[in-house]
């Protein structure tokens, strides 16, 4: 594919939930897909520079990955996430991104923005595909065959998340990322909940490791993508009324899940530093625990969370969920 136009994509927000798909659909129309590398020091540094201090982390960090794209690609890919399955919406932050970047990353090459809102007709995410493809060929059989050939990749990703694999990006290397099966520790291990939007938890640097921590303590970590979408929506039934934002719904209705049906030793929530829903889900995530009478820690991320500050707490979380269970 040499010489071939490159499109990039930055590795962090919705990149998780929809990367299989993007880079199927882009590489069937002939461009090379370019991801930014897995979050280091360097983007999260840039990505602080570069953003209003009142930002969340995960969008300091986003800023981060563009700045390390801009020269290497011929167009930078930013949709903008509006509705992602036709009743809640993404956060404020999500909806402004592409201007917020525009405005705030100089020299960039073109950006791609379309607008991604399932809200209004059930096929708009055929017609999302259709406009984008649009950018780059007037072919239209061609674009369909990209998006379905995306479609089923994209399908084939879910199934595995459901069948309790993760995408891992293993360090140092090119930043391939590989479907991890969680690592079952015997029948007799913890289990834990941990609960955090995939941006925050998929991402070694921003999570400082934190699945790969607890795997080393002998905890089998369950993620809400490893829950179908019809136990989300059991699940969700016990609550009164739905929150207005995607990714924050996904976490409430994985916490009722794994209170009422896949029980597990305890939750941990991961929380982002600066994120306004977050404000909300930590709080009912905590009283839904403790009704339920479940061990429960928060951990903040933030741009300064240290390794060994974190590990200490995780430390402590699990050796007294470990005495509990009689595991030690
Ligand atoms: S949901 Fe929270 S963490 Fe995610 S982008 Fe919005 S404010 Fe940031």
């Amino acid at each position: 594919m040499a010489g071939a136009t490159k499109i990039g994509i930055p590795r962090t927000l919705y990149f998780y939930t929809y990367y299989p798909l993007w880079k199927t659909f882009f590489e069937e129309l002939g461009l090379k897909v370019v991801f930014s590398p897995p979050t280091n020091k360097e983007i999260m540094d840039d990505g602080v520079k570069e953003t209003v201090n009142d930002a969340c982390i995960p969008i300091k960090v986003f800023h981060g990955h563009v700045m390390a794209l801009k020269n290497k690609v011929d167009y930078i890919f930013i949709p903008r996430l509006v509705s992602l399955d036709g009743k809640s919406t993404l956060c404020p932050k999500f909806l402004g991104l592409p201007d917020m970047v525009k405005n705030s990353v100089d020299n960039l090459p073109e950006v791609i923005v379309e607008n991604l809102n399932l809200n209004q007709r059930w096929f708009d995410f055929s017609r999302f595909f259709i406009r984008l493809g649009k950018n780059f060929t007037n072919n239209i059989w061609k674009i369909w065959w990209a998006y379905f050939k995306g479609l089923y990749r994209w399908k084939k990703h879910k199934k595995q998340l459901c069948e309790g694999f993760y995408p891992r990006t293993e360090e140092g290397g090119a930043g391939e990322i590989t479907m991890s099966p969680r690592r079952d520790q015997g029948g007799n291990s913890l289990k834990l909940a941990v609960l955090a939007y995939p941006y925050v938890l998929y991402d070694n640097f921003m999570s400082v490791n934190l699945l790969k921590k607890l795997e080393g303590m002998g905890v089998v970590s369950c993620i809400p993508d490893n829950i179908s979408l019809k136990n989300l929506k059991r699940a969700r039934r016990s609550l009164p009324m739905d929150l207005f934002w995607y990714y924050s719904n996904q976490v409430i209705w994985a916490c009722l899940h794994f209170l009422q049906k896949e029980r597990v030793d305890g939750i941990i929530h991961v929380t982002a530093f600066g994120c306004g829903p977050d404000a909300m889900v930590d709080k009912l995530v905590e009283l839904e625990a403790k009704n339920a009478g479940m061990p429960f820690m928060t951990v903040t991320i933030d741009e300064h969370t240290g390794d060994t500050g974190l590990h200490t707490r995780l430390e402590a979380f699990t050796d007294m969920l470990k005495k509990k269970k009689g595991l030690v």
